[in-house]
């Protein structure tokens, strides 16, 4: 097996690395505990996998934002990298070229050259999981912002907060610092708090799934508020960006007649009409994150 690529998806658990080899699979898998406070930890870490493949290049999903212009690398989850020139640090330190992006973003990547969304030129990807993320394609090149920041749907309020209503709407804290984004409501754990909010007892997603695909009233009451806000967002995404598909990842992509309600309900409110299904679970499962890291450039 000849090494073309290492791939490592890194977050705040678990490093996930893996060889990309010259026919685009993934071999010789490892999966060990980030060190998330330890420095030399982690960069020890880092070495000891990259080690057996001397000079081939390193690309990184990471859970965090690197400013394009200095490097600098913002990450909540593991704070001994916080605010280090990430990739240029691990340059020098394991000897090799290091590419690093958001690992929402090598998620759209994989999706874009090797999965779901191949063959598409313009891919807003999303992430339905433990928060609400995004990532912007454009003939295969991650589309960066200001400060490295794009494809971040989850987040602005887009949910009014009404003082003299306060119950009127499900307007909550955000960990952003705002009130009233879809990250607070979008995901696997928004959904629960969706449920609380119109007042039903507490009960976990994939209950809440399971019951609105059985029919059931209250979680069919939850899930009609989940998507009529959760389109109404992705609806102003597509007419803004013209992407021709959304691949979706993250925990709540595994619900995929959940996915294709979504689908439904975003097609009737954007301009441009199409049948065929726009927003759609990405096919890379695990995978997606590593394969989008190999085609960074
Ligand atoms: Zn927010």
């Amino acid at each position: 097996m000849q090494a073309r690529i290492l791939c490592a998806d890194i977050g705040g658990s678990f490093i996930d690395f893996a060889v990309l080899d010259h026919r685009n699979a993934l071999a010789n898998r490892r999966k060990e505990p980030t060190p998330t406070r330890d420095f030399n930890a982690f960069l020890n870490c880092l070495h000891s996998m990259a080690a057996p493949y001397p000079g081939v290049p390193l690309h990184i999903a990471m859970a965090g934002t690197q400013e394009p212009k200095t490097g600098a690398l913002t990450t909540a989850n593991i704070p001994c990298m916080d605010g280090t020139s990430f990739a240029s640090l691990l340059n020098s330190h394991l000897k090799r070229t290091v590419r690093v992006a958001n690992d929402a973003d090598c998620f759209v990547m994989g999706e874009a050259h090797f999965g779901v969304a191949r063959g598409h030129d313009n891919v807003f990807g999303i992430i339905l999981g433990t928060g609400v993320g995004g990532g912007m394609i454009w003939k295969g090149q991650l589309i960066l912002g200001g400060g490295g920041v794009s494809g971040e749907w989850g987040h602005a309020p887009i949910i009014p907060h009404l003082p003299d209503l306060p119950n009127a709407t499900p307007c909550f804290p955000c960990g952003c610092g705002q009130k009233g984004c879809l990250d607070t409501f979008g995901s696997a754990r928004g959904l629960e708090r969706l449920h609380l909010w119109n007042g039903f007892a507490p009960c976990d997603s994939h209950s809440i799934v399971a019951a609105w695909e059985a029919g059931e009233n209250d979680a069919t009451k939850t899930i009609d508020v989940y998507l009529n806000y959760t389109s109404a967002a992705l609806a102003l995404v597509i007419n803004t960006t013209g992407a021709t598909i959304i691949p979706v990842g993250g925990g709540l992509s595994n619900a995929h007649k959940l996915v294709s309600a979504l689908d439904h309900a975003v097609r009737k409110r954007i301009l441009h009409q199409q049948d065929a299904p726009l927003v759609v679970p990405g096919t890379l499962g695990p995978d997606a994150a590593l394969l989008g890291a190999s085609a960074l450039t």
